[in-house]
């Protein structure tokens, strides 16, 4: 959560999919449109509606910093994931070696 909280939402409806309203929107290509500005083309994960918008370069520098707190979301949920997963998985290990179900033979090549 290193910068989640400290943006304000912002209501120009760019993370929004215009067909379905879904928060699930990502970029799929960026180029530089005149000096100022950014041409962006978006696609929405739940309806994989595509469309194109043209922002200014401050909020596309805040649109990345956004981005780059959606991967940091997004990996600290994998990590837990894998974490709960291989603790499931040793809890599985050892009820197996408490009821002798693992021998030497399984770990021979
Ligand atoms: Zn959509």
């Amino acid at each position: 959560m290193l910068f989640r909280h400290s943006f304000r939402r912002h209501r120009d409806g760019l993370r929004r999919c215009p067909a379905c309203t879904s928060r699930l929107v990502c970029p799929t290509e960026w180029e530089p449109e005149g000096d100022e500005h950014w041409s962006i083309d978006l696609r929405c994960g739940d309806c994989a509606h595509s469309w194109n918008r043209v922002i200014s370069d401050s909020r596309a520098a805040r649109f990345d910093l956004e981005l780059d707190c959606d991967v940091d979301v997004l990996q600290r949920s994998l990590r837990r994931f894998e974490r709960e997963r291989m603790a499931a998985d040793v809890e599985t290990f050892v009820a197996a070696l408490a009821r002798d179900l693992v021998e030497p033979a399984d770990f021979a090549l």
